[in-house]
C-alpha cells in the first residue's frame, strides 16, 4: 500500500510544448529501470490555474474559497494561495496547514457544521471567525467557546440528484433554521451568512437555484430578528473534468441569473463558493505499477463430450495502490477510474523483462 507524504514534492517548469502527460512517461521510463516502482502522481499545476482562471470567467462574481478536504496537497494549497483563493478548511489539521504557508485568517472558513469543542477553541486562538453551523448545539458549542465567531448557518438541499448526498448529514430546514436564527440572538452570537452544499457531483443545476432562494428567504428571516447578513455561501459540487453529465458552464450559466435575482450586485452580499473536486479532478495523474498477474480459467462444460467443453480466460492484474490508498475514490465518491496502458514502455518492457506492464490510470 502506498502512502504519499505530504511533505515530499519535486516542481519543475515545463518548456514550450512539454506536457504534464511527458513528464509522466519521463519518469515511468525512468523508474522501470531501477528497483523503485512505487506508485506516484504527477500533477499538472498549470492545470489548477487554468481552472481558477475559467472560474472567474464563469462566476466573475463569487470568490472560491479552495476545499481542502479534497486534496491537502501543499504543493495545491500553495499554488491557490498564490492565486488568491480563500479555503474551506474541516478541522485543526487543514487550518494549521492553509496558515503554515501564509494564508490570513479572513481567508479561510472552518466550514464545517459539527465541530470539536477543542479546535473551535485553536480557531478562536487563530483568528478563524467565519464558520459553519445548522444545530442548537453548535450554536451553545461556539457562543461558549469562540466569542468573536461570525456564524453561517448552513441549510439543507434537495441533493437528490447529486452523487455524493451531504444533506443527510448537514444543514437546517427553514422551519429548523428560524428557530436557530432566534436561539442565536438569544445567545448573542453573531449571525453573517448562509450557507449551503448541493452534493458532490450535482446533476441538475436547479438544485442551486433553489438553494439560493432558499437562502434569500433565511437572509430577510435573519433582517426580521436584526442580523446583518452580508455572506453567502454557495459551496462545492461543481464538476471537475470533461466526462460528466453536466458541464461546468451548463451549471454556472443556470447559477448567475439566480445570484442576480436574489442577490443583486447592489445588495452588498459578499458571494463565496467551496469548490473542492473542481480544482484538482482533472489535475492529477497517479501511475501504478503491475506487480502481479493471474490467470484464471474457468471451465464451461457444454456436454458430456470432452471436445465441446471451453474455457473462459480471464486475466487479474494486480497494482501496487488499491481501495485503501488513492483508489478509496471509488467507495466514497463513485468515481470511475480509466486506466491507460502506457504503451511504449509495454513493447520495450516485453523485452526486456519478458512480461511486465507499466500502466497508468487517470
Ligand atoms: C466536500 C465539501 C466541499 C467540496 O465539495 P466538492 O463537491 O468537491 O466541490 C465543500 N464544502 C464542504 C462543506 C464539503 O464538505
Amino acid at each position: 500500500m502506498n502512502t504519499f507524504s505530504n511533505e515530499e514534492f519535486d516542481f519543475s517548469f515545463l518548456e514550450e510544448g512539454f506536457t504534464a502527460r511527458d513528464v509522466l512517461e519521463q519518469k515511468i521510463n525512468e523508474v522501470s529501470l531501477s528497483d523503485d516502482k512505487d506508485a506516484f502522481y504527477v500533477a499538472d499545476l498549470g492545470d489548477i490555474v487554468k481552472k481558477h482562471v475559467r472560474w472567474f470567467k464563469a462566476l466573475p462574481r463569487v470568490t472560491p474559497f479552495y476545499a481542502v478536504k479534497c486534496n491537502d496537497s501543499k504543493a495545491i494549497v500553495k499554488t491557490l494561495a498564490i492565486l488568491g483563493a480563500g479555503f474551506d478548511c474541516a478541522s485543526k489539521t487543514e487550518i494549521q496547514l492553509v496558515q503554515s504557508i501564509g494564508v490570513p485568517p479572513e481567508k479561510i472558513i472552518y466550514a464545517n457544521p459539527c465541530k470539536q469543542v477543542s479546535q473551535i477553541k485553536y480557531a478562536a486562538s487563530s483568528g478563524v471567525e467565519k464558520m459553519t453551523f445548522d444545530s442548537e448545539v453548535e450554536l451553545m458549542k461556539v457562543a461558549r467557546n469562540h466569542p468573536n465567531a461570525k456564524l453561517v448557518l448552513r441549510i439543507a438541499t434537495d441533493d437528490s440528484k447529486a452523487v455524493c448526498r451531504l444533506s443527510v448529514k448537514f444543514g437546517a430546514t427553514l422551519k429548523t433554521s428560524r428557530t436557530l436564527l432566534e436561539r442565536a440572538k438569544e445567545l448573542n452570537v453573531d449571525i453573517i451568512g448562509v450557507s449551503f452544499h448541493v452534493g458532490s457531483g450535482c446533476t441538475d443545476p436547479q438544485t442551486f437555484v433553489q438553494a439560493v432562494s432558499d437562502a434569500r428567504y433565511v437572509f430577510d428571516m435573519g433582517a426580521e430578528l436584526g442580523f446583518n447578513m452580508h455572506l453567502l455561501d454557495i459551496g462545492g459540487g461543481f464538476p471537475g473534468s470533461e466526462d460528466v453529465k453536466l458541464k461546468f458552464e451548463e451549471v454556472t450559466s443556470v447559477i448567475n441569473p439566480a445570484l442576480d435575482k436574489y442577490f443583486p450586485a447592489d445588495s452588498g452580499v459578499q458571494i463565496i463558493a467551496e469548490p473542492g473536486r473542481y480544482y484538482v479532478a482533472s489535475a492529477f495523474t497517479l501511475a501504478v505499477n503491475i506487480i502481479a498477474k493471474k490467470v484464471m480459467v474457468t471451465e464451461q462444460t457444454g456436454s458430456d463430450d470432452e471436445d465441446d467443453s471451453t474455457s473462459d480466460k480471464t486475466i487479474m492484474y494486480y497494482v501496487n495502490d488499491g481501495v485503501y490508498g488513492s483508489f478509496n475514490c471509488i467507495l466514497y465518491d463513485h468515481a470511475h477510474v480509466k486506466p491507460v496502458l502506457q504503451k511504449a514502455s509495454i513493447k520495450r518492457l516485453h523485452s526486456i523483462y519478458n512480461f511486465r506492464l507499466s500502466i497508468f490510470l487517470i
